[in-house]
């Protein structure tokens, strides 16, 4: 009967319900000790010239792996510090282990690194402002070569500290890109607001791209408006030739995604920037012979 139906339904969602929470208390507890301990890596993944084929910038990418709960998505652990308050201190080590990363590699080639940023950092924007300056400072690495990404959700909020603070932070020569482009509000008044100098399309849009005609004329839309803004674009989640060759033609100047490298640990990204620069000096060589 119908009342059974309902009976077996509450039971088997109360019973999910308890998994839920004891997976996400467990998961706090984890997350808690992993900070405590040391156990979060930093990943980078590069970001190419979509025309020379080299890198110019490294996303840095958080990875956890719990020794009982096995790999957690930062798409689940990143929520969950941010309403447990974690977020700082996991902010904080992305930052400075990220830069001092960064500076490193400049001996290499003068790459940018990108810095995913929540919105609930933004909260004590001072203390943020004063912590990064002081890293930037402490790291030796150059202003011109932070690049904060942060998603529209930052945007509702567009209190006074925040605008000084990202002002304050232009100035020193830090980009400011927003990220997931195109999943969040689409209220586009705030991209003049708000003085980004990089627009990140999100995968989603570049996934359907090339098989499906309304996400292509979105990404072309979202190019052509880009451009009128001066706003560089890098287009995330590319996956084939195929999608590259159609944000080549479109005029998409930078990308990111599996077709290059996955997101990798830092001694592998060091290899792969060993590469690129020699290879780039390869076909530096040729050009001068011919
Ligand atoms: P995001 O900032 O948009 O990062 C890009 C995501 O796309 C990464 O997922 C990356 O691994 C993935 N990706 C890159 N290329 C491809 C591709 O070709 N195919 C597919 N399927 N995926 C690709 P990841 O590392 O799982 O991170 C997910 C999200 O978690 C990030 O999205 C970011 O919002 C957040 N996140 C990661 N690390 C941090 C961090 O240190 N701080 C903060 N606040 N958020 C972080
Ligand atoms: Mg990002
Ligand atoms: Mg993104
Ligand atoms: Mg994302």
């Amino acid at each position: 009967s119908v009342k059974d139906m309902g009976r077996n339904g509450f039971n088997f969602y109360d019973e999910q319900m308890n998994l839920d929470v004891q997976r996400s208390f467990a998961l706090n507890v984890r997350l808690h000790q992993a900070v405590q301990q040391g156990e979060l890596e930093i990943y980078y993944q590069p970001i190419l010239d979509l025309v020379s084929r080299k890198i110019v910038a490294a996303e840095a990418l958080m990875r956890w792996t719990d020794s009982e709960l096995g790999f957690v998505s930062p798409e689940d652990f990143i929520p969950l510090a941010e309403k447990n308050g974690l977020i700082h201190r996991l902010g904080d080590i992305v930052l400075l282990e990220a830069c001092t990363q960064a500076a490193a590699w400049q001996q290499i080639s003068p790459i940018k690194i990108a810095i995913n940023f929540s919105s609930v950092q933004f909260r004590y924007c001072e203390a943020l402002q004063e912590r990064i300056v002081d890293v930037l400072v402490q790291t030796g690495l150059p202003a011109s070569q932070l690049e904060m990404e942060v998603t529209e959700s930052l945007l509702i909020e567009q209190d006074n500290a925040l605008m000084k603070m990202l002002a304050y932070l232009k100035q020193l020569g830090v980009g400011l890109s927003i990220d997931d482009f195109g999943t969040g509000y689409s209220a586009l008044s705030y991209l003049q607001k708000f003085s980004f100098t990089k627009l990140k399309i999100d995968r989603a849009f570049i996934n359907n791209m090339t098989v499906c005609s309304s996400d292509a004329s979105l990404v072309s839309a979202i190019l052509a408006m880009a451009k009128s803004l001066k706003l560089k674009v890098v287009a995330e989640g590319i996956e084939n030739d195929e999608q590259a060759l159609f944000l080549q033609q479109h005029n998409c100047e930078f990308g990111q995604g599996y077709l290059f490298s996955r997101p990798v640990p830092a001694a592998e990204f060091t290899q792969l920037l060993i590469r690129d620069q020699n290879e780039a000096s390869f076909t530096e060589q040729i050009e001068r012979a011919g």
